[in-house]
């Protein structure tokens, strides 16, 4: 299955993923942390994204676009994949169109997690992840079981995104309205359009994910 979460930053994107990957055993792709590694590791995608993701704005289409378009070969992809913020913009989904399009492939659903803009703004301010696995928790909705641990893999390192502040947090709404809410008419029209209320628990909102795979997989 090749899937496609849409939503604002905090709609819960992630959290979600991490669970369809391991119950789908598809493999989760997020432009997001795969830029963050390479700013981190300083390559030249990373040197060309920094300024741009620390003030909330979007990386160029063709950069991410390339990325993606590399990923999406590699052999752990051929059982399908969730992409998790990829496309942001019209011009990504395109150009996406066309990657799909010259393999003969085609998204099964694209689904988008409708949460309003308070309960974001709570969300990405409390939230943080595992410095080593990367496992996302949640100062009061997701804590560790046992403080201080990574549930995963026991880690006691834990980190906070640079732009998980509220005032980035604006200018990445603005950003996710102005170019990426489009997309949910791009793929209405498309047909394979789908939502989900993205404002319950972490459980409720995986509860009706999975009712709507289980759907669109029979
Ligand atoms: P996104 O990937 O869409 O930016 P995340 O999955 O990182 O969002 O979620 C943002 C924060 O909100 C995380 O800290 C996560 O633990 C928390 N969160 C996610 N889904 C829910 C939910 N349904 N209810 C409460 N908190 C949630
Ligand atoms: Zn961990």
């Amino acid at each position: 299955m090749r899937i496609m979460l849409l939503g604002p930053p905090g709609a819960g994107k992630g959290t979600q993923a991490a669970t369809i990957e391991k119950s789908r055993q598809i493999v989760q792709l997020s432009t997001g942390d795969m830029l963050r590694a390479a700013v981190a590791a300083g390559t030249e995608v990373g040197l060309q994204a920094k300024s741009l993701m620390e003030s909330g704005s979007l990386v160029p289409d063709e950069l991410v676009t390339s990325i993606v378009s590399a990923r999406v070969d590699e052999p752990d992809c051929a059982n399908g994949y969730l992409l998790d913020g990829y496309p942001r913009t019209l011009g990504q989904a395109a150009a996406l169109e066309d990657i799909l399009a010259a393999k003969g492939q085609a998204l099964d659903a694209v689904i988008e997690m409708k949460v309003d803009d308070d309960q974001l703004v709570k969300r990405i301010v409390g939230r943080f992840s595992c410095g080593k696995c990367g496992a996302g928790y949640h100062d009061e909705f997701k804590k560790p079981k046992v403080e201080n641990t990574c549930d995963e893999c026991g880690s006691n390192e834990f980190k906070r995104r640079a732009d998980d502040n509220e005032e980035t947090l604006r200018s990445r709404l603005m950003a996710y309205y102005k170019e990426t809410s489009p997309l949910i008419g791009f793929y209405t029209c498309k047909g394979n359009m789908h939502s989900v209320d993205g404002m319950g628990s972490i459980e409720a909102v995986q509860q009706e994910i999975s009712a709507l795979l289980d759907k669109l997989g029979s």
